[in-house]
């Protein structure tokens, strides 16, 4: 097979993007990419270092100071932010609840977005995010564009939490939280969440996570001779 095949996911929060992401890297021996750990490992930088964001000099020099890693572990993407495993703590409501307004940053996205991109190189893998099939990598061979509805994709956030013993959040804090980043993102103004016009549509609110992974796999088939 060659090198340098591209799958991008992009959709709202909560899809199961990750879900779909990991199950396909796995099954087809790709490096999974989480572009939105990445967002959230910055912001909870920000967050620690008391980053003004209204100051672009002090977010220029906090990405000066910020190295991630990714950590290859049985497909779960795991995170270091200089050198520190963070991937639960990125998971956890502060970094949520302002990782939109972060990630909104023009430099930010370009700091990011450069990294994103020369992980990619000559290699073939799943990158799941808001703006790999527009912006990040826009010549990806196999494009998908997640959505599923709203209430159920809150309740599925919440039984992850919980199931992580964050017992600190509502099911309502968590839709909130969900709309409002759907919210940012569709309407912030640097690379805005959106459907790239090749992407394919999957809606996997009445789906299992193998029916969704079965129709990825079918849709990416023929690009993988
Ligand atoms: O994918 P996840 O929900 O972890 O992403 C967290 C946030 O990071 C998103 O709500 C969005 O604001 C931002 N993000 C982004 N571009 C990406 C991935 C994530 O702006 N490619």
């Amino acid at each position: 097979m060659r090198k340098n095949l591209i799958i991008a996911i992009d959709g709202y929060s909560s899809c199961g993007k990750s879900t779909l992401a990991k199950a396909l890297a796995k099954k087809l021996g790709f490096i999974y990419i989480d572009s939105g750990a990445m967002y959230r490992a910055v912001t909870l930088f920000f967050l620690r270092n008391k980053v003004d964001m209204n100051n672009q000099n002090s977010i220029n020099d906090a990405l000066q100071q910020i190295e991630l890693n990714f950590h290859a572990r049985d497909y779960e993407s795991h995170i270091l932010l200089n050198g520190e495993e963070v991937s639960d703590e990125i998971r956890q409501m502060p970094v949520s609840e302002n990782v939109s307004e972060v990630s909104a940053n023009k430099q930010v996205r370009h700091d990011m977005v450069k990294q994103q991109q020369r992980m990619g190189k000559s290699k073939n893998i799943v990158m799941d995010g808001r703006d790999i099939g527009t912006a990040v990598f826009e010549d990806a061979q196999v494009k998908f564009f997640m959505t599923a509805d709203p209430k159920i994709r809150a309740e599925r956030r919440y039984k992850e939490l919980l199931s992580k013993g964050d017992t600190s959040i509502t099911l309502e804090e968590v839709f909130e939280n969900l709309a409002h980043r759907d919210y940012a993102d569709t309407t912030r103004t640097e690379s805005p969440l959106t459907r790239a016009e090749d992407a394919i549509v999957l809606d996997n609110t009445e789906l299992t996570q193998a029916q969704q992974l079965a129709f990825a796999l079918e849709k990416a088939q023929p690009f993988l001779k």
